[in-house]
């Protein structure tokens, strides 16, 4: 920001950003909706890190939760279906300085956009990637997903989903070079906002599980969780996600866990019977892609064809 004083100086004023300036359209998500508790962390999260606004970008693919670009005051793309996490890795490919939020459902991300979720990770840019999983399509009016629970009823299943549900953990965590995996509820927001920090600090793609209400579609699953912290276990360790007592003090189940620990982390993930929620794996060491492919990117045209003339000068036809 700038003053301009009488005698025509210009005085510099430091920028600080509110949570209005995080603010995008009018959320449409339904009543209750998950959304609106992770769109509200991410603001705050925003406010708190200060970040700047013309220098973070959301990238969404299509689904109820890849809403959430319209909803927030940064640039944004909504992309096609599946298409998130490679729509994130070029923009983060040619503008490493950007910081880049994903929003990304369990149909976008585990079923359609599976192969970008597995090359995203293996690439590990940095970037954030929110996976709000509610185990059903609700933008389409509910049709089985990746991870519906076997049973469930849907559209597209009317007797039943008869395949059990993936697990998004353990795949993730199976990823070559993936350095960073955390899981959360949406209804308890200082997990959710001490998670997002956490993945945000860390260098490399931050991929956050985030087991997500839809009251409307698929009530019955979170309300089952919801109402039985016991399905959980707390992850705790010093390097792990800081939780205040009160947080600790909802989950009955609580185990140590170093998140250095890859096996350990794909032992919690795989027990279908206690959800872990906290960080299963951090690698703070795993090399990210744009280090590599982003190199030239500030050239100027006349460098990158002197550099490319260059190149074509050591090739004898
Ligand atoms: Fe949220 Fe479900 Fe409504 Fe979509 S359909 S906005 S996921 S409550």
């Amino acid at each position: 920001m700038f003053g301009l004083h009488a005698d025509w100086s210009l005085e510099v004023f430091e920028r600080y950003f509110t949570i209005g300036d995080y603010a995008g359209g009018e959320a449409r998500w339904c009543p209750g909706c998950g959304d609106h508790g992770v769109l509200t962390a991410v603001q705050r999260l925003m406010r708190d890190e200060q970040m700047i606004p013309e220098s973070t970008v959301a990238v969404s693919g299509i689904g109820c939760s890849s809403r959430m670009p319209h909803y927030l005051g940064t640039y944004g793309f909504h992309g096609l279906h599946g298409r998130a996490l490679p729509i994130a890795c070029g923009i983060k490919s040619r503008r490493p300085d950007l910081d880049v939020w994903v929003a990304t459902g369990d149909g976008d991300c585990f079923s359609i956009g599976a192969a970008h979720w597995i090359h995203g990770i293996r690439y590990n840019m940095d970037m954030v990637v929110m996976a709000f999983d509610n185990a059903i399509y609700g933008l389409t009016k509910a049709q089985t997903s990746p991870t519906s629970p076997l049973g469930f009823k849907t559209n597209t299943h009317p007797f039943g989903a008869i395949i059990s549900p993936m697990n998004p953990l353990t795949v993730t965590l199976g990823i070559t070079n993936v350095s960073f995996v955390a899981q959360v509820v949406d209804w308890n927001p200082p997990m959710l906002y001490e998670a997002l920090k956490a993945a945000h600090r860390h260098r490399g793609t931050g991929f956050v599980r985030i087991i997500q209400r839809c009251p409307v579609y698929a009530d019955s699953v979170s309300k089952a969780l919801q109402g039985d912290p016991s399905r959980f276990v707390l992850l705790e360790h010093e390097n792990g996600i800081p939780l205040d007592k009160s947080v600790q003090r909802a989950f009955p189940n609580k185990v140590n866990h170093d998140p250095a620990n890859l096996v350990g982390a794909f032992e919690l993930a795989r027990d279908a019977t206690r959800l872990p929620l906290g960080l299963l794996y951090r690698n703070p060491d795993a090399p990210c892609y744009e280090d590599f492919s982003s190199r030239g990117a500030d050239m100027t045209p006349e460098q990158k064809l002197a550099r490319f003339s260059a190149v074509l000068d050591t090739v004898t036809i």
